[in-house]
């Protein structure tokens, strides 16, 4: 009872330098408490405990009993069937009845389970050659006749034991070698401490630490087995959410929040009252929500989710300008500089009713890494002045040099783009205009992204921020019909370039994209610059067909964007740039060339690009052409031929890729989730994620003597510990 999970596993009995450096190159298990944390993939039914007079054929069974001798032999083979190692193991029970084991190309069991080894053998009994036998069983070594086992008493301990664990294994290091250690483990620890209070274990109905450890290792039943997991899952996404609570708090430390609250008659109510349209329901959800952070005294960290075209940038707007009321300065970040550059027109023609840079009007200025330096000087200096009300811009907005007066309200459009250090960056623009404290007055910050994340991502994901759901698309959107052309319909292409040539002659446009710039040898597909010139020289030399890619100065971008927004150009070539946000809405076709290479969220950004003026719309996916068309790619363009959900496919895309990839690549200081399904466990991430917010409120710091066990935890647990929180904001 002198084991501790800090330990490492050569403590354990039989664990030399070899086996301790093959668990850690193949799981990355170096302590006792890694073993214990490397959980079963699932739990396979044993059976009761057996003899073999009580056995039914056909039935699962766990039979214990003593390795006498091995036979081998080699089937021939014939014809496609290939020739098989049999060995096969006379084993006796304790009642001296005698069965066969038999495993398939597996000799080494010879070696592993040598004479005199006791064993439990699970498996479905069958009967071969009037004989019982227990084909290709899952092995649980018990121990040795020579160590002083017998077999009756094994059997007996085994008797409550029907569920096997099996264990994530690679070669060499088998299911049932992963699960002696653990068991060897569990015979050695002390009774684990629990991080968590009783009354909280109480009051959400988890069952304490040790027990729930145990028991996801060698539960009686499954019920036991699910609450084991319960418990765990809950650790795993409450430190999660106390990490991200933490952090926020940190971020949040000295700094208090400007006020913004929303005032009568101010520029935002002149801008609503000035729209062509009502606010949606949901819109008008958002202004509330938004409108009660932005008059607290405490910075607004709020994540503004909506559906491509559910009218995200009103909000954003409506946002900026309370910060005008207010005498203050807003800022718009956008991922590219086609973003910006369109966000400043739109701006710029919404609020035209107010007046823009005209005297007594609003002054709106767009600052990119491609404005000139005399437009970049003016800027800057007007910027920090306070000359200027809004500016838009890029990352250009976040470089050294960019002061302003006294910054209001941030919107971060595109977030998957920007990382929390920009957020933090941002954070360090807020000149405080009193300078009489050292407190720095934050800016109100709305990120918006377009990307639908399942409720349960986005509350990890940005556990830091809190959520409002554009979850209603303004009326009057017709659905985009979504077609899929494989190779097989080869002829359906020219069909398509006949339909392209008809609706832009009535004034449509319509979208081309391509996976790459240019043609490569590694990876075929289609390259947007040789398809551009096949369209207009071959397919389409009547029509004005212009290209948009990367590697292209801004200027050039900007000139071929412009001719396809007014329409002298109808077909755009273009590569994933144009993928978020851009809009156009006479464009109704939207055309994928080697749709496989792209995953959910991105086929459907792009077809949001359509659809946007109320009229009909088609979005084509040209798919297996170039590569090859594989199982998952089929099931992702089915999911976005069926649907034009944002949400629906957000669910779709976490099934089909799991929480890890979505998950991990971003946010990386973040503990893992071993046993946390984002999908599944919704509920576990709600409750925790408010019980983690209550707790930092009042101590966020967690440096309360009552949180000592939870600030280790989350220590412990998040990798690099707070650093890795530190290394997050300094970027
Ligand atoms: P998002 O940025 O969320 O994709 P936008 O803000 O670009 O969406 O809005 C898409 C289109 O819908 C724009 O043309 C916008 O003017 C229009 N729109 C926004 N809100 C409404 C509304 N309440 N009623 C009608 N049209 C709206
Ligand atoms: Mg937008």
């Amino acid at each position: 009872m002198s084991l501790r999970l800090e330990d490492r596993v050569t403590e354990l009995p039989g664990v030399g330098p070899k086996l301790a450096a093959r668990l850690d190159d193949a799981f990355e298990i170096r302590t006792v408490g890694d073993l214990l944390e490397h959980y079963p993939r699932r739990h396979q039914d044993a059976g009761e405990v057996l003899d073999l007079s009580q056995v039914a054929e056909g039935e699962p069974a766990t039979m214990i009993g003593e390795i006498l001798e091995w036979s081998r032999r080699r089937t021939s083979g014939k014809g496609r069937r290939r020739s098989l190692d049999i060995a096969e193991a006379k084993v006796r029970q304790a009642s001296g009845a005698v069965f066969t084991a038999t495993f398939f190309n597996q000799n080494w069991r010879a070696n592993q389970l040598p004479p005199g080894t006791v064993v439990a053998f699970s498996g479905k009994v069958k009967r071969f050659r009037q004989q019982l036998q227990l084909p290709s069983p899952d092995v649980q070594r018990l121990g040795q006749i020579s160590g002083g086992l017998d077999v009756g008493s094994a059997a007996e301990r085994l008797q409550h034991q029907r569920l096997l664990a099996v264990y994530p294994a690679v070669d060499g290091l088998p299911s049932f070698k992963l699960a002696e250690l653990v068991e060897a483990a569990f015979e050695e620890l002390a009774p684990l401490d629990d991080w968590l209070p009783e009354d909280l274990l109480d009051r959400h109905d988890l069952v304490d630490l040790d027990t729930a450890v145990r028991g996801i290792h060698l539960p009686e039943d499954l019920q036991t087995r699910d609450a084991a997991r319960r418990r765990l899952v809950f650790d795993e996404l409450y430190v999660l959410q106390l990490g991200l609570q933490w952090r926020r708090a940190r971020m949040e430390a000295d700094t208090v929040g400007a006020v913004n609250a929303p005032v009568d008659g101010g520029h935002a109510d002149g801008f609503l009252d000035a729209l062509p349209f009502p606010p949606t329901d949901a819109q008008t959800r958002a202004f509330e929500g938004i409108g009660q952070d932005l008059a607290r005294a405490r910075p607004m960290h709020r994540l503004l989710q909506g559906d491509v075209g559910s009218g995200k940038t009103i909000v954003a707007v409506w946002s900026m300008l309370n910060a005008v009321d207010h005498g203050r300065q807003a800022a718009l970040m956008a991922p590219t500089e086609i973003l910006a550059d369109q966000h400043h027109r739109t701006l710029t023609h919404l609020l035209a009713p107010l007046g823009v840079n005209v005297l007594d009007g609003l002054r709106i200025e767009l600052l990119t890494s491609s404005s000139t330096t005399a437009h970049r000087r003016r800027v800057l200096g007007e910027l920090l002045a306070g000359d200027v009300d809004i500016v838009v811009g890029t990352h250009a907005l976040l470089e050294e040099g960019v002061r302003f007066a006294d910054l209001g309200v941030v919107v971060i459009d595109e977030q998957h783009r920007f990382g929390v250090s920009q957020r933090v960056q941002l954070k360090e623009k807020a000149t405080s205009s009193g300078a009489s404290s050292d407190r720095s007055v934050l800016p109100d910050v709305l990120v918006m992204t377009a990307t639908p994340i399942p409720r349960s991502l986005a509350l990890t994901l940005y556990g830091d921020l809190d959520v409002t759901v554009l979850d209603e698309l303004p009326p009057g959107r017709e659905p985009i019909t979504t077609q899929l052309i494989t190779p097989a319909q080869a002829h359906r292409r020219d069909a398509l370039y006949d339909f392209i040539r008809k609706e832009t002659g009535e004034g449509r446009g319509a979208y081309l994209v391509c996976p790459f710039v240019e043609p490569s040898d590694v990876l075929p597909g289609t390259a947007a610059v040789e398809e551009h010139a096949r369209l207009s020289e071959e397919v389409f030399p009547d029509l004005q067909v212009e290209l948009v890619h990367g590697r292209m100065s801004a200027d050039a971008k900007d000139a071929a964007m412009a001719r396809f927004r007014a329409g002298e150009a109808q077909v755009l070539v273009s590569t994933t740039v144009i993928e978020v946000g851009v809009d156009v809405p006479h464009a109704t076709i939207m055309v994928i060339e080697d749709a496989e290479r792209f995953g959910i969220s991105q086929l459907h950004q792009l077809r949001g690009r359509v659809g946007r003026g109320g009229g009909r719309s088609f979005c084509v996916l040209f798919a297996g052409w170039k590569g090859e068309l594989t199982d998952d790619a089929r099931d992702r363009l089915d999911a976005v031929a069926e649907t034009t959900d944002g949400f629906v496919l957000a669910e779709a895309d976490l099934r089909i890729r799991g929480a890890g990839q979505l998950f991990g690549q971003k946010q990386s200081g973040l503990p893992d989730l071993k046993l946390a399904d984002l999908t599944q466990d919704l509920e576990v991430v709600a409750t925790t994620r408010d019980l983690a917010k209550r707790v930092i409120e009042v101590d966020p710091d967690l440096a309360d003597a009552e949180h000592a066990s939870l600030r280790s935890e989350v220590l412990a647990r998040h990798e690099g510990g707070l650093d890795a929180f530190r290394a997050l904001e300094t970027g």
